[in-house]
């Protein structure tokens, strides 16, 4: 384990972040206005790393328990910028150090079944979920009979990005379904949501109370964030606000501070379902660093920093569109993306660092916000149409 002690910061509390990835980088950027020091605990040239050189960063894996005493050591507060993390030795370390949000709330979040058993007891509506007892064909065929078909076959940990998710159509997809997310994996059956629109609320959990920025339509593509809209298009005020309310209720049942993304479904008789919650910054709020007054990391770092932050705060500056750019077939081809969208300066690019790309690997975004959505609409269109069209 490698231990790098760099600039000290200006601020004097130190914050300490589990995970390194463009999420932490995006936090690390928004920290380094304030010259707060984020201590950063990753691989050595995690996105995160990169961008920073204020603070005491630990090289090691996320997962390691005494690389996270150590940045416990050095740190203030411990956040985290991914919910697979370890929440026994953050129980441990919060007995020493400010952890947040509470490992509580991470260890109840990371798995998606926990996370649905307990949004339900607070009344919270989500999809209605069964859980499988072995990953079995059997077991499998009970909670269809349940749920009915289609249905959504889920791993209750370390998802993300769709990767943990099977849609299950035909009794004939059982066996295959079940391979495909492993087997042995602790498994649920989700029914199946037919939305007319995904919608997403990023909420901010302070020392008092919860505020919220505003409501985010997501475009999904093979279970991946694709694209996102604020404000969300074709929603009244009534869903808005039904929206608002929902994804507010659903957090301010968890404990602790900090940034939580609150993703739903919208089904075609406007019922609103949550679909599932991120302890911290998240995807479908990377549109408020361009678009907001205050983004969702500045947010964040305030939240569990108790600097000050009002609702007023969190307002729409200009609607947005973001784009995600993800690895294509050639290893490049994000570049070759990133290179297209700076011929109209309006989109602002982000690069995440990773090097290497991989088939479907977020290696960066872009946000273009302007006076209407549909003249950000327009402008962001070239470039769907690159990626798509480099689509096989
Ligand atoms: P993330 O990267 O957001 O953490 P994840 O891997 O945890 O994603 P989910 O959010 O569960 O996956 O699902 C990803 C997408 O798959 C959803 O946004 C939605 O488009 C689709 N999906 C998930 N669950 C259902 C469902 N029950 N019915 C229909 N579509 C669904
Ligand atoms: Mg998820
Ligand atoms: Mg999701």
């Amino acid at each position: 384990m490698i231990i790098t002690s760099t600039q000290p910061g200006d601020m004097d509390k130190r914050v300490g972040v589990l995970g390194g990835g463009q999420l932490g980088a995006m936090l690390v950027e928004a920290a380094n206005q304030l010259r707060i020091p984020v201590n950063v605990l990753d691989v050595g040239h995690s996105s995160a790393k990169q961008v920073s050189s204020i603070g005491t960063h630990v090289e090691g894996s996320f997962k390691d328990r005494e690389a996270i005493k150590k940045l416990a050591a050095v740190s203030d507060v411990v956040t985290v910028e991914i919910e697979h993390v370890d929440t026994t030795i953050l129980e441990e370390i919060s007995s020493t150090v400010d952890v947040q949000p509470s490992w509580k709330t991470i260890r109840t979040i990371q798995d998606k079944y926990a996370q649905k058993e307990y949004l339900h007891e607070y009344g919270v509506a989500t999809a209605k979920s069964v859980q499988l007892e072995t990953a079995s064909v059997e077991d499998l065929e009970k909670a269809s009979s349940i749920l009915g078909l289609p249905l959504m076959l889920k791993s209750r940990r370390e998802a993300y990005d769709g990767r943990g998710n099977y849609p299950v159509k035909t009794k004939e997809d059982f066996k295959h379904a079940l391979e495909a997310l492993g087997g042995t994996k602790s498994l649920y059956a989700e029914k199946w949501a037919n939305f007319r629109m995904e919608l997403a609320v990023m909420v901010v959990k302070t020392k008092d109370g919860v505020l919220s920025f505003p409501t985010t339509e997501t475009v999904h593509e093979n279970s991946i964030c694709k694209l996102t809209y604020t404000p969300a298009r074709s929603v009244s005020d009534a869903i808005n606000r039904k929206a608002q309310d929902l994804a507010r209720k659903a957090v301010a049942c968890f404990q602790g501070k900090g940034a939580f993304g609150v993703e739903m479904f919208l089904l075609e008789d406007d019922t609103l379902l949550v679909n599932e919650m991120a302890p911290r910054p998240h995807n479908s709020g990377h549109y408020t660093i361009e678009a907001c007054r205050v983004s969702q990391y500045e947010a964040h770092l305030s939240a569990i920093l108790d600097l000050p932050l009002r609702q007023e705060d969190l307002e729409l500056r200009e609607p947005a569109v973001m784009l995600n750019i993800l690895g294509g077939e050639a290893k490049d081809s994000h570049l070759q993306i990133a290179e297209a969208a700076l011929k109209d300066r309006w989109l602002k690019v982000h690069l995440y660092g990773k090097g290497q790309a991989r088939k479907g690997r977020k290696m960066g975004h872009i946000t273009v916000c302007a006076p209407t959505i549909s003249e950000a609409e327009r402008r962001i269109q070239p470039l769907i149409d690159l990626i798509d069209k480099g689509k096989p």
